[in-house]
């Protein structure tokens, strides 16, 4: 179908004036002149903006407040499926919500690269009736295999790799005829899924779940569910029932993952159920199939979108049903450009199309477990876990009652632990949420820790790169091997323990034992880790040592024991959210253990093993550690149950930063109207990042105020130095 197709009422003959939302930084409408052929609302359009060309969207009818004669015209229409209404107020919302001005989102939802540019064209191959002047091995098997799949047809590398045969000897079939070269345009539709291809058998559990879902999807009305699920219990099989009934209905469907190292399981996953694979998209997508992905989403031509946040912002034709797996994962916010929660802008999209929403996790984010406790969402637990297996049992291991030596962190009881999984032929995983070698590098004649020289942030040796990393910024320089500061030398000694420095102690206490580390900066992409995780689960090794990264999701059936490092290291920290996280991930972790029919042990080594996090994880009462944790939030008027903005200044000049931030706690009147009130200015957590300081102020409101409106009289109130970066984050999820 082309845009031309599914534009049939131009609402604007040529020479009508229209009001255009450009991409670029200008905080109102354009108005232009309707082209020659006209356009309508929601035509994406190029349109003469100086000297250059730009993007746009026509909003809506002209306001013809500007001088008719300067008025230009829209250059042309761009041959791309027009934007719908449920599109565009979803767009005006996200940006009053998160007080991002509007041609912002508009980049956003636009990030497809060659959107102006005409369709461009490849060839593809397919069967003819001609006859070669002789056969040959190699030109059966391109006649069978292109017989073998109908009428379709493919590129010259897919004919000659599905045949195993090169180039050539297509290209010597297309001489005869016998093979035919056709020129298609390359932004071809998506293979069309099939509900019913593989339905699988669901438990009872699992069926009455999907059958609330499928029900909830067939209405076509805006409903939100909690779909949660120990880990295990099968919510994949559960929310794959409720994308076969928005197939079914005709509608879109986006499934958000916070990883990509998990599309593609997850792809061959939807290619099993549905016969055939759905469109993909986040970073590491090409730009030319990005630039697909986004046309046959406009068009209604892919059914079914996996990927990262941004997909949110795909311009969905009929969106019928989002689905945020591991909803409580914090890749779903997003911190620099736009600051929203993919989480939050997935429920606001779907209430515009009358999508079904469905959050899905094991250990729900606070905020939406009060939603479904508020009866905003509607709660659907899977209690049982999928085939025979069962809940790891979890321990503390009381540190303060074991025997270190110093710079090791693998206590003897751990050790025996591990021991016996690995003679038994098990597997034992050993978390560690601190990537590199040492999370300090101290210098033992003078005491200085090495920092960064742009952040207030110590730099954290990674032997396997031989170099310091700043985490904050990135920056890395060579280990060096005298002080940076008393320029003594062999003096530099790593203190504490990070992923890799517990590889070295577990060789050391596990000679015979083969050993896998997994942590995101050994990995070069993407698929290089898929590998390794696929190789790790088929038993490639005894012992497996993991940052965050194993938390998410992927699956070792022969894994019997989890042995937690640190069951303190989050705890600390003044961030409102320590507990839940630390809560969360530690059940992710443990939840690692007896997914298969072995049961499976978790191990806590904590030094706090009275602290009423640990002793909730260790319980394994979730609701009652979430009413604790709901009661606190409660009276603390924090979020869920009061509104937050965090606004941080950063500028080189840290004299500037610090009389904004006094000023803007002094002139607070809009938000004192409101109610709300302001704490701060203070040195953010991290003061000072890639040669920026930053100050920070905290606002805290009642939930029901209209917080973000005034937050933008408050704001507009001051006048921003040109090298002071201003940022307001609603709902702020990281405090740094
Ligand atoms: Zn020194
Ligand atoms: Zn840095």
């Amino acid at each position: 179908m082309s845009a031309e197709g599914l534009d049939n009422d131009h609402d604007f003959p040529e020479g009508a004036l229209v009001s255009v939302l450009t991409t670029q930084p200008i905080d109102r409408f354009l108005d232009y002149k309707a082209p020659e052929g006209g356009c309508s609302i929601g035509s994406f359009v190029e349109v003469p903006l100086g000297p250059r060309k730009t993007l746009g969207v026509v909003w809506d009818k002209g306001d013809g407040k500007f001088d008719p004669s300067k008025i230009r015209k829209i250059s042309r229409v761009l041959d791309v499926a027009p934007m719908g209404q449920d599109m565009r107020d979803f767009l005006s919302r996200a940006a009053e919500y998160t007080i991002t001005p509007l041609t912002q989102m508009l980049r956003l939802a636009t990030r497809a690269p060659g959107l102006s540019d005409p369709p461009s064209m490849q060839k593809i191959y397919r069967l003819g009736d001609g006859v070669p002047d002789r056969m040959t091995p190699a030109r059966t098997r391109v006649i069978e295999t292109l017989q073998e799949y109908g009428g379709l047809g493919f590129t010259l590398g897919e004919v000659a790799n599905l045949a195993g045969v090169s180039t050539s000897v297509v290209k010597g079939l297309v001489k005869f005829g016998t093979v035919l070269e056709l020129d298609t345009p390359r932004d071809g539709p998506f293979p069309t899924l099939q509900a019913g291809f593989g339905a699988v058998d669901l438990t009872e559990d699992q069926y009455s779940a999907a059958e609330e879902l499928r029900k909830s999807v067939a209405t076509e009305d805006y409903e939100s569910f909690l779909l949660k699920g120990v880990t295990g219990s099968g919510k994949t099989e559960v929310y794959m029932e409720a994308i076969a009934e928005c197939l079914r209905k005709g509608r879109q469907a986006l499934v958000l993952l916070p990883e990509i190292a998990l599309t593609a399981e997850f792809l061959s996953r939807v290619e099993k159920r549905f016969g055939a694979r759905p469109a993909e998209w986040h970073s590491g997508v090409t730009m030319t199939e990005r630039r697909r992905v986004w046309r046959m989403v406009g068009e209604g031509n892919a059914q079914l979108v996996v990927g990262a946040r941004s997909a949110l912002y795909l311009p969905f034709r009929d969106l019928g049903l989002i689905v945020v797996d591991e909803e409580h994962d914090t890749s779903y916010k997003q911190d620099d450009g736009v600051l929203y929660s993919a989480r939050d802008m997935s429920v606001l999209r779907a209430t515009y199309c009358g999508a079904t929403v469905i959050l899905a996790s094991a250990t729900p984010s606070l905020e939406t477990w009060a939603n479904a406790e508020a009866g905003k969402y509607r709660r659907l637990d899977l209690e049982s876990r999928f085939g025979e297996a069962q809940l790891p049992d979890l321990k503390a291991i009381d540190m303060r009652s074991e025997q270190l030596p110093s710079a090791r962190w693998i206590s003897p009881t751990l050790t025996a632990a591990v021991k016996a999984r690995v003679d038994a032929g098990e597997q034992a995983l050993l978390f560690i949420n601190r990537r590199g070698y040492a999370p300090t590098t101290l210098c033992r004649a003078c005491g200085v820790q090495i920092g960064c020289e742009q952040c207030d942030a110590r730099m954290v040796e990674h032997r396997f790169l031989k170099r310091l990393v700043c985490h904050q910024c990135g920056e890395t320089k060579p280990m060096p091997t005298a002080c940076p500061s008393c320029e003594v030398e062999g003096k530099l000694a790593p203190i504490g323990p990070g992923v890799e420095r517990l590889a070295e102690e577990v060789a050391e206490l596990f000679p015979d034992a083969r050993v896998a580390v997994l942590s995101s900066d050994l990995f070069g992409s993407a698929r290089a880790l898929k590998e390794q995780i696929t190789s790790i689960a088929e038993g490639g090794a005894d012992i497996i040592i993991g940052t965050q990264l194993v938390a998410k999701g992927h699956n070792f059936p022969n894994l019997t024991l989890v042995g937690v490092i640190d069951a303190d290291l989050g705890l600390q920290g003044s961030d409102l959210r320590a507990a839940e996280r630390s809560f969360q991930l530690m059940r992710q972790v443990s939840g690692r253990a007896g997914r298969s029919e072995k049961k499976g042990v978790a191990l806590l080594q904590t030094y706090q093993p009275e602290h009423p996090v640990i002793r909730a994880i260790l319980s394994g009462d979730e609701e009652a550690f979430w009413q604790a944790e709901a009661h606190e939030r409660q009276a603390a008027g924090v979020p869920p149950y009061g509104r937050m903005a965090g606004i941080v200044l950063s500028s080189p000049d840290v004299q500037a930063v610090f009389d904004l931030g006094a000023d803007m706690a002094r002139r607070d009147a809009p938000l004192r109207k409101i109610g709300a009130q302001v704490f701060g200015p203070a040195p953010a957590p991290i003061a000072r990042i890639r040669g920026r300081h930053r100050v920070r102020l905290l606002v805290k409101a009642e939930k029901s105020v209209p917080l973000q409106r005034a937050l933008s009289e408050w704001a507009v109130q001051f006048k921003i130095p040109a090298n002071l970066r201003l940022s307001i984050d609603i709902d702020p999820q990281n405090f740094y």
